[in-house]
C-alpha cells in the first residue's frame, strides 16, 4: 500500500537547501575574515586570517597564502591536514601559483597529474590531487591563494568567487599594512628627530640661561660702576659750573649735560635688564610728589641751565601717591630729560602735578620741537625716534618705552597729550591706591 506523503510533514531540505544555507555559511566567513583584514595591521596577522578563511570557504583539505618576492613565489603560510610548501620558494615559472599571478587568473586543476603546468615532483610526496589558485589583486599580482583536495574535486566556480573575493581583499589589506606601515615608520623617525631637536635645543636652552646669567650680572656689575663715577663727575661739575667764571661755566655745565644724559642712560639700561625677565619689579610706599619733582629738577637744573631752558616745576606740597620712588624719578628723568633734548634755546619745561578722582596726575610739557601726528602711534615702541627728534639731538630711543613700563607696572598709563600752541606734554597717569596726605 502505497500513501502519498502528508502535506503536513516538514520536507526534508531538498539540494538547493542545502546548497543554499552552504552559500550563506561561506558569505558569513567571507564577511568574516573581510572585517578581520580590514583591522589587520601586520602581514603575519593577514596569513593568519586567509590561511583559516581560505580553508573554511571551499572545505578544502588545505590552503596556501603564496607571496610574489621578486621572481620567485613564496610559501609565507598554510593550513592543512598534512604539511605542503610553507617557507620554500619556487621560480614563478615552475609553480601553478607563479603561473596565476603572471596570468593574472584563476588556476582551476582537478587531476593536478595531467596538468602539464604542474611540477608535479613537488606535489608527489603531498595529499594534493585537486586545487584551485586565485591570484591576489588581478591587475598586479602580490600573491596567491591555494586552496587543495585530497580527493578529485572540480572546483566550482562559486568556490572560485569566493575565493577571488577573499584574495581581492587580501591584497587591498596587504596595501594597508604597507601605508600602515610605512606611516608608523615616518612618525617613528619624526618623534626621533623631534627628540632629537628637544635634546639640543634643551642644551641650548641650557647654555643661554648660563650666558644670559653672565650678561645680566655683567650689566648689573657694569651699569652699577659706571653710576658712582658719574655721580661724581655730576656733582663737581655742577659745583664748577657755578663757581667758574664764563666761558668755563659753559663748558661745565656742558659735562653736567652730557654726565646727566649718560646717568639717565645707565638707568634705563639697567631697567632694560630687569624687563628682560619678566615684570619689572617695584617697590611702592607713600610717597610725595613734590619731592620726587624736586629731586628730578634739582637733577637736570644745570642741564637746563647749559640749554637755555626754563625748567619749572608746579606742584602742591601734600599731594602723595602709592609708587616706588626710584622708579617714578627714573620716569620722570626720562621725560624732563627728552624736553631739555627737544626743545631749543629760549623754550620752557613746566612740570605739574594734580590729583583727577582716583588717579595722580603729573605732566611734563614743553613748546620744543614737538611730535608730528603721523609718528605719534609709534612714539613708545622700542628703539622708535621721531625724523625731527633724530636731527636734534642724540637718543637711543629707549626712553619712552621703558618709561611706559615703569607707568604700567604702577597700573598706571604715560600717553603724549596734544599740546595747543606746539611742543609736546607727557603725562603720568597713576592710581593713588593706599596713598595718604603726607
Ligand atoms: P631718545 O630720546 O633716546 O631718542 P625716547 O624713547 O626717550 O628716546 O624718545 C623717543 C623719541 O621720541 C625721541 O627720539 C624723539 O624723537 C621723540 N621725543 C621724545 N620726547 C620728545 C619731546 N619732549 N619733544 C619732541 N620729541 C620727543
Amino acid at each position: 500500500m502505497t500513501t502519498a506523503p502528508s502535506s503536513s510533514l516538514p520536507a526534508t531540505p531538498d539540494v538547493s537547501g542545502v546548497a543554499h544555507s552552504a552559500r550563506r555559511q561561506q558569505v558569513r566567513v567571507l564577511v568574516d575574515a573581510v572585517q578581520m583584514l580590514s583591522l589587520a595591521r601586520s602581514i603575519p596577522e593577514i596569513q593568519a586570517i586567509v590561511r583559516s578563511a581560505a580553508r573554511r570557504l571551499t572545505g578544502a583539505d588545505g590552503a596556501t597564502f603564496v607571496l610574489r618576492d621578486n621572481e620567485q613565489c613564496f610559501y609565507a603560510d598554510e593550513d592543512a591536514i598534512a604539511p605542503l610548501w610553507k617557507g620554500q620558494r619556487f621560480p614563478l615559472e615552475a609553480c601553478i601559483s607563479g603561473w596565476t599571478m603572471l596570468n593574472r587568473r584563476p588556476a582551476l586543476i582537478e587531476d593536478i597529474y595531467a596538468d602539464e603546468r604542474i611540477p608535479h615532483d613537488a606535489y608527489r610526496p603531498t595529499f594534493v590531487k585537486s586545487l584551485a589558485m586565485v591570484p591576489m589583486r588581478t591587475a598586479d599580482p602580490v600573491g596567491a591563494i591555494g586552496n587543495y583536495w585530497a580527493t578529485p574535486h572540480r572546483p566550482s566556480e562559486e568556490e572560485v568567487e569566493l575565493l577571488q573575493a577573499l584574495a581581492d581583499s587580501t591584497a587591498v589589506a596587504m596595501e594597508n599594512v604597507r601605508v600602515y606601515q610605512e606611516l608608523e615608520q615616518r612618525v617613528r623617525d619624526r618623534t626621533e628627530e623631534l627628540e632629537l631637536r628637544t635634546r639640543e635645543l634643551e642644551a641650548a636652552n641650557e647654555r643661554l640661561v648660563e650666558l644670559d646669567e653672565i650678561r645680566t650680572h655683567f650689566a648689573h656689575a657694569t651699569t652699577h660702576e659706571l653710576r658712582s663715577p658719574l655721580t661724581a663727575i655730576l656733582g663737581f661739575a655742577s659745583i664748577l659750573a657755578a663757581r667758574l667764571p664764563e666761558p668755563e661755566a659753559d663748558q661745565a655745565a656742558i659735562i653736567c649735560q652730557s654726565a646727566t644724559r649718560l646717568s639717565a642712560l645707565v638707568d634705563n639700561l639697567l631697567t632694560l635688564a630687569e624687563l628682560e625677565h619678566g615684570e619689572l619689579p617695584i617697590q611702592p610706599e607713600n610717597v610725595l610728589v613734590s619731592d620726587i619733582v624736586a629731586g628730578s629738577l634739582r637733577t637736570f637744573a644745570p642741564a637746563a641751565g647749559g640749554a637755555e631752558v626754563a625748567l619749572d616745576a608746579h606742584v602742591e606740597d601734600r599731594l602723595a601717591v602709592h609708587a616706588d620712588p626710584l622708579r617714578l624719578a627714573q620716569l620722570l628723568d626720562n621725560l624732563i630729560s627728552n624736553a631739555i633734548k627737544y626743545t631749543p634755546a629760549g623754550g620752557r619745561i613746566d612740570v605739574r602735578a594734580r590729583v583727577d578722582g582716583e588717579h595722580m596726575i603729573i605732566e611734563v610739557a614743553d613748546n620744543g620741537i614737538g611730535i608730528a601726528d603721523s609718528e605719534k602711534a609709534r612714539l613708545f615702541d622700542p628703539f622708535f625716534r621721531t625724523s625731527s627728534g633724530r636731527a636734534t639731538a642724540p637718543g637711543t630711543g629707549l626712553g619712552l618705552n621703558i618709561s611706559r613700563d615703569i607707568a604700567r607696572a604702577h597700573g598706571g598709563t604715560l600717553t603724549l597729550r596734544d599740546t595747543p600752541g606746539g611742543g609736546s606734554t607727557f603725562e603720568i597717569r597713576l592710581p593713588r591706591s593706599r596713598a595718604e596726605p603726607a
